[in-house]
């Protein structure tokens, strides 16, 4: 697998002089096995016009799976400038959870493409796109590729993705936050049940420890990293993103052989990655796990 990061930013496109080296583009990252010439693309943020305008340069007719991990915008505004999309030739296989019973993931992602928003309506896709809603479930993809979903902790439906081929293990877990204990731990508030914050600690123990089997031993695993944990426990807390320092704890105690910190806010300049790296990459944090915080154009391969 050559897996490569096309859009490695949160919520936004943050193009500019501060952001040139992490890249400022939203969630795209290509899955190519050589071997086998077969494509997989996780998101379809703003990072995936320029893996088309990439595929288009490499003149061949396009056959993808395209596995969405959730459909906030940031994560599926790159599909109207994908190129591919509009050639006759190309299959697209669209991936991803259902949101809304009443809305399709077709009404969700080409309901960005009518004339309100955009030029092109999605009905002048030349492309032969399918698509699948997913629940937690695996998938045979054919050549030995496996994919298995997972639901994560985030205000709308969101998966992780595991993908199995030839003894290696592909792991994202985004856009996620641990979960917590949803009822009340303060045993002075008038509403406080001894039983029911036992019982909902214990829930979110549970649930923490699932996401966390699921990328257990993982060659390669990318996880949502948008906050530090300072920032995370003044403000951020419920808004369905993680902190860096439970990332690099729990692939630590999972055995993660390598692991990229993702979804950066669009705030952090290259200059506070670079800080950050040297803070957060190494043995004191991350153990044996190798971590690096995730660039646009960087190569991984297993
Ligand atoms: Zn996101
Ligand atoms: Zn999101």
């Amino acid at each position: 697998m050559q897996i490569k990061f096309w859009g490695v930013r949160g919520s936004i496109p943050c193009p500019g002089a501060s952001t040139v080296k992490y890249g400022g583009n939203t969630p795209c990252i290509e899955v190519y096995f050589p071997e086998i010439d077969r494509l997989i693309i996780i998101d379809a943020g703003s990072g995936l016009r320029e893996l088309g305008n990439d595929l288009m340069a490499r003149q061949k007719q396009v056959e993808a799976h395209l596995l969405l991990s959730h459909t906030h915008w940031d994560h599926i505004m790159g599909f109207p400038f994908f190129v591919p999309a509009y050639l006759p030739g190309t299959h697209i296989r669209m991936y991803g959870p259902a949101t809304y019973e009443d809305e399709s993931l077709e009404q969700v992602v080409g309901g960005q493409m009518t004339y309100r928003y955009f030029p092109i309506r999605e009905a002048e896709l030349a492309a032969n796109i399918q698509y699948f809603n997913l629940k937690e479930e695996t998938l045979d993809l054919g050549d030995g590729i496996i994919v298995k979903t997972k639901y994560l902790n985030h205000p709308v439906l969101c998966l992780g993705y595991r993908i199995e081929y030839k003894d290696k293990v592909f792991c994202t877990a985004y856009d996620t936050e641990p979960f917590r204990n949803v009822f009340i731990t303060d045993p002075e508030h008038h509403d406080y049940d001894a039983e029911m914050a036992a019982e909902g600690e214990q829930v979110a123990i549970e649930q923490n420890k699932m996401i966390e089997q699921f990328y257990q031993g993982a060659d390669f695993l990318i996880h949502d990293s948008q906050y530090t944990q300072e920032e995370y426990e003044q403000k951020f807390i419920g808004w369905g993103h993680s902190h860096i320092e439970y990332v690099c704890d729990a692939a630590k105690r999972n055995q993660v052989k390598q692991l990229a910190l993702f979804h950066h806010d669009p705030l952090r300049s290259d200059d506070q990655l670079d800080e950050m790296t040297e803070k957060y990459c190494n043995n004191d944090y991350c153990g044996e796990t190798k971590s690096f915080f995730a660039k646009e154009g960087m190569v991984i391969e297993l």
